[in-house]
């Protein structure tokens, strides 16, 4: 069984908007154990949308599109596929409804004859009800092949992928079992950690395969088979990932559960029933969004301070100014006290603050460009660690993060 994606749009063409519907899709396509073997962007035309569904359905049999469905006439891949599958619109009266109610209930200009046009649809479509918007999608059952359509606004899209297109195809795709496991390691950088394991990776039989998914500070070595039964699948992998663990245990950090290490970390918090609080200075909150990128964070996060300037590390924060005056704004000093302070004013058991110098100058701090201090605390205890984390300023910050995340998450 294998899918193809196709992402329909000018702008992605252009480098207006990155991709990230493509990213998603195969994402959970390949999670529900859907192998996605061909990817490609195509403009909003009907010529284009045609021989992507020529090709497409010569190649593949699940061929997923997103984008081009909304009411302008710039938007050609509902008639184009009703065309292509020798159909004809007809009024669906449950989304004509839906249309009129999400007009009176968010939207200020009156519904036109365009926006009802959404409402036709072709005959033979079964037709995906898309709660958050006024286009829904489209499965074509072609024989044994099916043709999914989808809007492309990106929440719209992810709801009825996984609503209503993945249940569907497992259900009627016969699907194989599949296991994937994701060991996390750091501070040891990719091609170091291949040669340790390199009698592992090579003595790994065919049905096994090894990623390296390297990401910022961090190595993340996963583990994927397929096969027929789940249970026996999960045995199986489980041997190896046991000799991976034992092999790379000295730069080990933790397995990553579906949502990454966030997930865990609200695991970690919510089985103690414990709080945390963040105090941010160059990371410019970005910590505190990718804790509460996960539903369920209310439960332990308590709030963040971006305290970028000095003077709100100083006023806010409460960090005394001869702290500051006699170390630096990114000292050891400054970041404990930044850590004691907001746990202590958001009453929370843990914190994580951040001082550093991003670059590109040194502004305020006496500190290199790439120097960054993360403080942690928790109910027993207060320590700062220091880095060099580059020169790069999305890097240094994008690093920092992760790092931060890494250090509370144990
Ligand atoms: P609409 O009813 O809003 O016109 P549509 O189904 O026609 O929806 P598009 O017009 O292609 O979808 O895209 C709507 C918006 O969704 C785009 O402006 C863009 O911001 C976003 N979008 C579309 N395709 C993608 C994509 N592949 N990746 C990320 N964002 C996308
Ligand atoms: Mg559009």
């Amino acid at each position: 069984m294998k899918a193809e994606i196709i992402t329909i749009g000018d702008e992605i063409l252009i480098g207006q908007i990155v991709d990230t519907n493509a990213v998603f899709m195969a994402e959970v396509l390949t999670r529900a154990g859907i192998a996605v073997h061909w990817k490609s962007t195509i403009p909003d035309e009907s010529k284009a949308i045609i021989s992507a569904l020529d090709t497409g359905l010569e190649r593949s049999d699940l061929l997923i599109f997103s984008g081009g469905l909304g009411p302008t006439r710039d938007d050609k891949t509902k008639q184009t596929l009703t065309e292509y599958f020798e159909d004809e619109l007809v009024l669906n009266q449950e989304v004509l409804e839906h249309i009129e109610h999400l007009f009176r209930k968010y939207i200020t200009t009156p519904i036109s004859e365009m926006n009802r046009s959404q409402a036709q649809l072709p005959s033979k479509a079964e037709v995906l009800f898309n709660v958050n918007g006024t286009a829904p999608g489209m499965w074509f059952q072609n024989g044994k092949k099916a043709v999914v359509s989808l809007p492309g606004v990106p929440y719209e899209m992810k709801h009825l992928m996984r609503e209503k297109v993945i249940p569907r195809v497992q259900q009627r795709f016969e699907l194989p079992a599949i296991e994937h496991r994701t060991l996390i390691t750091y501070g040891m950088g990719e091609s170091a950690i291949a040669e340790r394991i390199q009698d592992f990776e090579l003595g790994l039989p065919d049905d096994i395969k090894l990623a390296y998914l390297p990401s910022l500070g961090r190595v993340r070595l996963r583990l994927s088979a397929t096969g027929n039964d789940k249970q026996t699948l999960i045995d199986y992998v489980e041997g190896y990932v046991k000799t991976l663990r034992s092999l790379v245990a000295d730069i080990y950090y933790g397995e990553e559960q579906e949502g990454g290490i966030e997930a865990g970390i609200a695991h970690q918090f919510k089985g103690k029933e414990q709080t945390l609080a963040v105090a941010e200075s160059f990371t410019g909150g970005q910590i505190a969004r990718q804790l509460v990128a996960l539903p369920g964070a209310s439960a332990y996060f308590r709030g963040g301070i971006v305290a970028y300037a000095t003077e709100i590390k100083e006023t806010v924060l409460e960090v005394p100014k001869d702290l500051v005056n006699t170390h630096s704004v990114v000292s050891e000093a400054v970041a404990i006290a930044m850590v004691q302070n907001v746990r202590r004013q958001m009453s929370s058991d843990f914190a994580i603050a951040t001082t550093g110098n991003a670059g590109p100058d040194k502004g305020d701090s006496k500190e290199e460009v790439g120097k960054v201090f993360i403080a942690i605390a928790t109910p027993n205890k207060v320590f700062a660690q220091s880095f060099q984390m580059g020169a790069n300023r999305e890097r240094i910050t994008q690093k920092s993060v992760n790092k931060a995340l890494e250090m509370i998450y144990q």
